[in-house]
């Protein structure tokens, strides 16, 4: 490999990097093109240059460090925080025939020091390190007696000190630049606000670096938020329905409902397992190893669980409590689809995830300009579950990005635009219950009392209050119990009421009075009585009618089914017996494209993408064999297309109840 110039000022020099690296794009990887700023970025760096890359989960920033490592002389030193996830990562890029290793504290001292020998016989293209190892001043004049291509900087958002993740051990990252000079630096996330932004540049010290941003929107991410109705069961017909065997995340706040959950969905004949950080060690590591090695499992977890995980078949992430921002919610969202395949996001939400997240900011710790932060972070988030606007719209004009004003038609408003009413008389019937309360008893009450209150419901706790005598008592029987509850969280979204004490009270705000004196309206969304049944329009194929088949086949014509199920089933065995994830050996993506172009040739095959050298010399033969072994391709005419209208299966009515939340201790954001 010539060694391209540090400065590649001519185009010639240009022009070798570039050609350079789309070889070994197609020889390594077996990918046919870049993707979005790909190569922009890989030629900035072969060239020498900083960068900083921020671009979503699943949009290929890998890429844009691994190939400059291997095109230009010397290893590529990746700087990461995730130790679990260094030997997969590692697995994977020698399974494409590339020279890898990494250095951290699951290794013994014998493995540790092959590696570092390999390093300094310069028979490493890529050497993966945890932040704080690199600072230790052994690693440091290690890394001096060996040849260095690149700095990688993942997940470099863990520099910021005010973001979700900080680890103070990045701090120290500022010194690879004076120390290297001449190697190019690239720092790399996908969380993308301006201000995580230019933190990273100034602390890793990148004033020289491009920046390259690409587009946040995730398309073949179906995003959903469902209004909360024993979520648990809205689960299981989501999961049954529509992603049958596939792989994917729940979240829940506590650690008690990530475990009822887990138990529930196994009940259920879905195979899951819990992972949050009340569980020791060794299980959490199984269990995220399970799911990284498994096809179709679910894990039920706090938010600890997933960071930097590189799963690309992940099909579905599912919320059953609100996360607490905007950005958390894209995060863990994100983690479906890396591979690019249809995938779903999708949230129960309900009365009782506000009270209980407001409640938290008032009583938790932390000063007035750090509550203030929280409540505006809670309120994006609200705006966004309450919106009769496009999802995606919302999100990417969140994060500062022009969407589409025709709307996405891949979200729950775009697939099914909600109806608004004019909730200005309900609102006022709320806000005086809440008033009299306050006025004519001295009381307080949560959205229980008031709710039966509106609706003349004698209850024991009305009647020990006295609740029949109030002038309001039994004004609001136009509307159900759950569309009062719909109202009252939708006025605290709108901050027209808001709630109070460990109690969760319901006070008026300063916005209110504007609405007891007729001032203001209040529109409404209206609550749908059931759940859209959906993923029909994602990528306009006729897909209804796929009930109950997992997502990763769904858009796969019927009679190439047996083909990509057997390729699974190899694929399953080849990864058992090597012990590594099965996306390792091919993923999802290319199984199914094998299925279609069905090549009876080692040369054919090798013309699928994701197929690179390595692997066609690896396992060339075996799939072949796979293919040979069903008899050649079906005839197309039995595609015939499957009739059936979209879910209607499972009709027990949804009960307007929110989900009681049994335990308190939602999980703090720590990952370890
Ligand atoms: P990120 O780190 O940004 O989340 P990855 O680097 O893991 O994303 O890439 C996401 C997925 O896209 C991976 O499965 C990867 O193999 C695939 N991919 C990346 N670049 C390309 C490309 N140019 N062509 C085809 N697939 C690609
Ligand atoms: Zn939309």
């Amino acid at each position: 490999m010539p060694g391209t110039g540090r400065r590649a000022e001519d185009s010639a020099a240009t022009g070798t990097a570039v050609s350079e690296a789309l070889a070994t794009l197609h020889r390594v990887f077996g990918y046919e093109a870049f993707r979005g700023e790909q190569d922009a970025v890989i030629e900035h760096v072969v060239a020498g240059g900083d960068a900083v890359v921020l671009m979503p989960t699943g949009g290929g920033k890998s890429l844009c460090y691994q190939i400059p490592a291997l095109v230009r002389p010397g290893t590529g030193v990746v700087v990461s925080p995730l130790i679990a996830l260094m030997q997969d990562q590692v697995d994977a890029l020698r399974a494409l025939g590339v020279r890898a290793g990494f250095m951290n504290s699951t290794q013994d001292f014998d493995e540790r020091r092959m590696v570092e020998a390999e390093f300094l016989a310069g028979e490493l293209d890529l050497l993966y390190l945890a932040p704080e190892r690199l600072r230790l001043d052994a690693t440091l004049e290690l890394l001096s007696r060996g040849k260095i291509s690149v700095f990688a900087i993942d997940e470099a958002h863990c520099v910021s000190q005010w973001g979700h993740d900080f680890r103070p051990d990045y701090l120290a990252l500022s010194l690879l630049g004076e120390r290297w000079p001449d190697v190019p630096r690239i720092a790399l996330t996908a969380t993308a606000t301006r201000a995580t932004h230019r933190e990273i540049t100034e602390r890793l010290n990148m004033p020289a670096a491009r920046h390259f941003v690409a587009s946040f929107d995730r398309p073949n991410i179906q995003y959903r938020i469902v209004p909360k109705a024993d979520p648990k069961k809205q689960l299981l017909r989501f999961l049954r329905e529509e992603h049958a065997g596939d792989a994917g995340i729940v979240y829940c706040l506590s650690r008690n409902s990530v475990e009822k959950t887990a138990e529930f969905l196994s009940a259920n004949g879905i195979e899951a397992v819990p992972y949050h950080a009340g569980l020791d060690a060794g299980t959490r590591a199984a269990h995220q190893a399970r799911f990284l090695r498994e096809d179709g499992l679910v894990v039920v977890a706090t938010i600890a669980f997933g960071m930097g995980i590189d799963k690309p078949d992940v099909r579905f992430v599912a919320h059953l409590d609100l996360p607490k921002s905007v950005e958390g919610y894209y995060q863990e969202t994100g983690r479906a689809g890396r591979d690019g395949l249809p995938s779903t996001a999708w949230m129960a939400y309900g009365l009782n995830d506000v009270i209980q997240q407001r409640k938290l900011i008032q009583t938790g710790d932390g000063d007035e300009a750090f509550r203030r932060r929280a409540q505006a972070h809670l309120d994006a988030m609200l705006a966004l579950c309450e919106t009769a606007q496009c999802r995606r719209g919302q999100l990417l004009a969140y994060f500062g990005q022009e969407p589409d004003p025709a709307g996405c038609g891949n979200c729950d408003t775009c697939l099914t635009p909600p109806e608004t009413w004019d909730g200005t008389i309900a609102a006022q019937k709320v806000l005086s219950t809440v008033v009299r309360l306050q006025r004519e008893r001295g009381q307080k009450f949560g959205a229980v009392q008031i709710v039966d209150i509106l609706l003349g419901k004698r209850t024991g706790k009305v009647i020990q209050f006295d609740h029949d005598r109030l002038s309001v008592f039994g004004i609001g029987q136009e509307l159900t119990e759950g569309e009062w509850r719909g109202v009252i969280r939708q006025l605290l979204a709108q901050g027209l009421l808001a709630v109070e004490g460990e109690y969760g009270t319901l006070v008026l705000t300063d916005a209110s009075a504007a609405v007891l004196r007729r001032e203001r309206e209040v529109p409404l969304r209206k609550e749908p009585k059931r759940e859209p049944a959906s993923r029909s329009g994602s990528g306009g194929s006729s897909g209804s009618g796929r009930k109950g088949r997992s997502a990763a086949a769904a858009e796969l014509p019927e009679h190439l089914l047996p083909a990509f199920e057997a390729l699974r089933a190899w694929r399953a065995e080849q990864a058992r017996e090597q012990g590594v994830p099965a996306y390792v050996i091919f993923h999802d993506a290319t199984l199914r494209e094998i299925a279609t172009a069905w090549p009876t040739s080692v040369r054919e095959l090798g013309g699928v993408s994701g197929v690179g050298e390595k692997k066609l010399a690896t396992y060339g033969e075996g799939v072949l064999k796979v293919l040979s072994d069903l008899g050649g391709p079906p005839g197309a005419e039995a595609a015939a297309p499957e009739g059936g209208g979209a879910g209607t299966g499972g009709d027990e009515a949804l009960g307007p109840v929110d989900w009681p939340e049994t335990d308190a201790e939602p999980e703090s954001d720590h990952w370890e």
